[in-house]
């Protein structure tokens, strides 16, 4: 496999160029998902600098936690109801915000309160996790009680083998929706951030306005596949 520090930098050189091309003039935050490498290579990345890791699955994100501090923890994938209380208390970001029955769980388990990026599946692909994007606004209004519960920002994935403009519009929609959530001033909601953006489309993710993107076969590649 290559450096991480190698592929970091052609990352970061991507990351400027795009910035230039966005009209959004914002902050990128890249983070390293780790679900599918060693902790060895984990340990790579942050001596590469990475200090943002993501991970999607509690086992997994429990297990390297024990060996790495300093680290800022992003979950990435669905969070299944019954494993809030094995997480939430350990992570900076959640990106899968996508039901209320999560929400009423998080808002129970928390014991601060956590940033979280609600989910949307604007493709509005079968597959995808994830809120229609007609239902976004009674969903977050919905979080309004929830005192643990804080929106920085919205998620989504786009589809997986599309033609650029279709990856595009996405990622232009998801960043309306988050204008419109930011512009109804919900105290709860500032919803100022973008999380999208992996290894194949994070470049359009940027010049449609991420200011998360999620990298991990690009960055710091997927042992798993490797193995088979
Ligand atoms: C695996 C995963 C990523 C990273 O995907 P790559 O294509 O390997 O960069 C990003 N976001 C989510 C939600 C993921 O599950």
């Amino acid at each position: 496999m290559t450096k991480i520090i190698d592929n970091l930098k052609q990352i970061n050189q991507q990351v400027t160029d795009a910035k230039r091309v966005s009209s959004f003039q914002q902050d990128v935050t890249v983070i390293a998902v780790t679900k599918a490498v060693s902790l060895a290579r984990t340990q790579e990345a942050l001596e590469a600098g990475i200090l943002d890791l993501g991970e999607n699955r509690p086992e997994g994100l429990v297990a390297k936690q024990q060996e790495i501090t300093g680290a800022t923890w992003h979950y990435i994938g669905t969070l299944q109801t019954r494993k809030v209380r094995q997480v939430i208390n350990s992570i900076h970001y959640l990106h899968s915000l996508d039901r209320l029955s999560l929400a009423t769980e998080i808002n129970k388990r928390a014991e601060q309160r956590v940033k979280c990026f609600v989910q949307v599946n604007v493709s509005g692909e079968d597959s995808k996790h994830g809120l229609a994007a007609n239902e976004l606004i009674a969903f977050i209004k919905s979080l309004a009680d929830m005192d643990k519960i804080e929106v920085v920002g919205l998620m989504t994935m786009a589809p997986l083998d599309a033609e650029e403009q279709q990856i595009r519009n996405v990622f232009r929609e998801l960043k309306q929706l988050q204008q419109q959530v930011a512009a109804l001033q919900l105290p709860f909601a500032p919803c100022k951030e973008l999380s999208m953006g992996m290894s194949n489309d994070y470049t359009i993710a940027i010049e449609e306005g991420a200011t998360y993107v999620r990298i991990g076969t690009a960055l710091v590649g997927n042992e798993s596949e490797e193995a088979k």
